[in-house]
């Protein structure tokens, strides 16, 4: 399949944008650009406009074992695998200030391939991706061993040391909801602990990993270092995930392809790590503070139009401030302005796809068939027609009168719909917090000091955010509890995932 229309763009994108999306897009394969061995193509379709946006590579396995085999080379090369930590670190220095210099590009591109304000696009996703580049240069130079003392028999004397080295090739595998961030999550990381990796965007979303690619060429890293391999999960990400020369598999997408992820790196019992679904509860007390409140929840489910795997999608309330608080919620949702994500008054973009679509839409019948009322949103928003009447968009939706047991309750819809939820008794409170397959994150307002430990304590998540929501930064840890996933991502933690820990024993008798 190939473009063959003009891309579907704003007529304000600038030129260099422009002649980028209308490239026929190849793989990164050991320092080359080609395309896929098959010849096979994708359509990446802007969603604001629901028409084609770029044509990419569609890969198959057998392109993926040129990129195993080029990031093995690219292991043993003495260009990578022997240069010193400090140039490692100067090489994701490099990369960062590439980042920062072309970041309007790359908050443009990401936002007309995923749908998402451009003014997001350029302070979370292309922003926190300079950072995150940033925060990891420094770690080559000062991840050390340790020297052990030990007590060993009959007068022996050793000396005993550890030494972290490199896993050997990583698999990256990553959804859509933040392209090049998460492809960073795993890149910035993998790299800096002296890896080569195997890297697969999601088929909606590869624009910006290309040109990040486009990047990392530039910034100097020798070919072969980083591959990117484009085309379907079932397809690449399976290859990818089963491969015998891949050595860890990272993994960042919904808990059922996980699974099967999992599945398929049994073979050659390769590392696993796995970011996966959230269903976060968002509490509140009666003390809080009703206007911050409002405007949290508010964000903390639309933001990303709701596709943030940390989205404040169970929202629990004191029963003595529901009504003010859901009466300022629905307003502030009200006023989100849906459009285009190039639009600066956009506050909300278009989902990600019609499939996207398709599936929030279902679960809101689901929720309605099961009794829940409908406070806002639900509909498509009145007023985008023209190029913009076949974009996938939904107007920002909160569920009332929901209960624990309904579907949109308990699993995670991936789009702007918030369930609403009134509570009196804090115990029972947690307990319906916990009562999730999940346990990625969780909010907390109060001003009561023992209470905001007590809950934090009592909540089974990986990060706990208290007055405050979905922060995160390259230097906490972030990951999940139970079905949310296995390991940590950023700070110090993610570096025990790039690494293998050798003990070595030096006899001194
Ligand atoms: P997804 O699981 O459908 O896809 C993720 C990636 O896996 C894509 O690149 C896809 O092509 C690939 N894939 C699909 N099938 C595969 C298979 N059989 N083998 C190997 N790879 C395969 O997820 P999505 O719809 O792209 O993203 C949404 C999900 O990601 C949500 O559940 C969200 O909560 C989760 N997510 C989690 C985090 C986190 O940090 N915990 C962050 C972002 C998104």
């Amino acid at each position: 399949m190939t473009l063959t229309q003009a891309p579907s763009i704003p007529s304000s994108t600038p030129p260099g944008v422009a002649s980028f999306l209308a490239r026929d897009h190849g793989l990164l394969i050991g320092g080359h650009w080609r395309p896929s061995r098959s010849g096979h193509r994708l359509v990446s379709v802007n969603p604001a406009t629901g028409r084609p946006l770029a044509a990419i590579a569609a890969a198959d396995g057998s392109d993926v074992d040129d990129a195993v085999a080029a990031a093995r080379a690219a292991l043993a090369d003495p260009a990578w695998r022997d240069i010193n930590p400090l140039q490692r670190g100067e090489l994701l220095h490099r990369l960062a200030e590439l980042v920062e210099e072309h970041a309007d590009e790359l908050a443009l591109i990401e936002s007309l391939d995923n749908g998402k304000p451009v003014a997001v696009a350029r302070a979370v996703d292309a922003g926190t991706t300079a950072k995150l580049f940033r925060y990891f240069a420094g770690w080559p130079s000062k991840f050390e061993g340790s020297t052990i003392p030990l007590s060993p028999r009959g007068g022996l004397r050793v000396l005993n040391y550890t030494v972290h080295e490199p896993i050997g090739v990583v698999g990256a595998i990553v959804p859509w909801n933040f392209p090049m961030s998460m492809a960073s999550w795993k890149l910035a990381p993998a790299l800096a602990m002296g890896n080569t990796v195997v890297l697969k965007p999601a088929e909606e979303t590869s624009l910006s990993t290309l040109r990040l690619a486009e990047l990392i060429e530039e910034a100097g890293f020798p070919p072969g270092v980083v591959n990117v391999v484009t085309g379907t999960g079932a397809t690449v990400g399976h290859a990818i995930a089963a491969h015998p020369g891949v050595d860890k598999v990272a993994f960042t997408g919904s808990t059922e392809v996980g699974r099967l992820v999992t599945q398929a790196a049994l073979g050659n019992l390769k590392k696993v790590s796995l970011e996966l679904g959230g269903k976060s509860p968002h509490i509140v007390l009666p003390d809080a503070d009703l206007e911050a409140v409002a405007a949290a929840a508010c964000d903390g489910i639309f933001f990303n139009q709701g596709q943030t795997c940390t989205a404040g999608s169970r929202l629990y309330v004191h029963a003595d401030i529901y009504d003010d608080v859901m009466s300022a919620l629905i307003d502030r949702a009200r006023r989100i302005v849906v459009g285009p994500g190039h639009d600066p008054a956009t506050g909300m973009g278009p989902l990600v796809s019609a499939k996207q679509l398709a599936t929030v839409t279902s679960y809101l019948e689901s929720g309605l068939a099961d009794g829940a009322e409908l406070a806002c949103g639900g509909v498509r928003p009145a007023g985008l027609a023209g190029e913009y009447a076949d974009g996938f968009f939904l107007e920002p939706t909160i569920l009332t009168e929901t209960t624990h047991a309904m579907r949109v309750v308990q699993e995670e819809i991936f789009g702007p719909v918030l369930v609403a939820m009134r509570w009196t008794d804090v115990g029972d409170l947690i307990d319906k917090a916990n009562d999730s397959p999940y346990g990625l994150s969780a909010g907390l307002w109060t001003n009561d000091l023992t209470q905001a430990h007590r809950i934090a304590a009592a909540i089974k998540a990986g990060t706990v955010w208290v007055n405050c929501y979905n922060l995160t930064d390259p230097a906490s840890p972030f990951g999940g509890y139970k079905q949310s996933g296995w390991g940590r991502e950023m700070g110090r933690a993610v570096l025990e995932q790039y690494t293998e820990t050798k003990s070595v024993w030096v006899n001194l008798t």
